[in-house]
């Protein structure tokens, strides 16, 4: 594993580059799947989510929305009201599965939102005032970046 400086968001990155390396790291608390502290690169990322979520189509839903569920805060990240019972439709895309199916099991990819809000998301003009929105186009950047670089 090493430690890499980051100039564009002037901190520590920890570059992984192996599922033991990753494992490593889960043992010890962290999430590198979506701690903004950890790289790895997009074979990488790609492998442990067929790891994690693997199955049929709906089983790889599954099993993706409920990993997010146990890994996340059960709060909406845009009005913070508590989400007490567990939803799929809590879970909300930031990029679509129909147009970025590569990005559809990446757990960066999504947000934790009550269904109001969720929906909210879902409408392109509705979601320019959200909270998150920001956040959420810089995400959009990055995972597009890294899609475009995987090539
Ligand atoms: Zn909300």
């Amino acid at each position: 594993m090493l430690t890499i400086w980051s100039n564009q968001r002037k901190k520590k990155l920890l570059k992984i580059y192996t599922i033991e390396e990753y494992e490593y790291c889960v043992k010890r608390g962290y999430e590198p799947l979506y701690d903004a502290m950890f790289d790895l690169s997009f074979t990488l990322r790609f492998l442990i989510q067929n790891d994690l979520f693997f199955g049929t189509v709906p089983e790889r839903n599954q099993r993706y929305y409920l990993w997010n569920w146990k890994h996340k805060k059960h709060r909406c990240e845009e009005c913070n009201s508590h989400l007490s019972e567990y939803s799929a439709s809590f879970i909300s895309h930031i990029l679509p599965r129909s147009s970025y199916p590569e990005l559809a099991f990446d757990p960066r990819n999504n947000n934790i939102l009550c269904l109001f809000h969720h929906a909210q998301w879902e409408s392109e003009e509705k979601r320019k005032t959200m909270r998150i929105y920001d956040k959420n186009m810089q995400m959009i950047e990055r995972l597009k970046n890294e899609l475009i670089k995987r090539k």
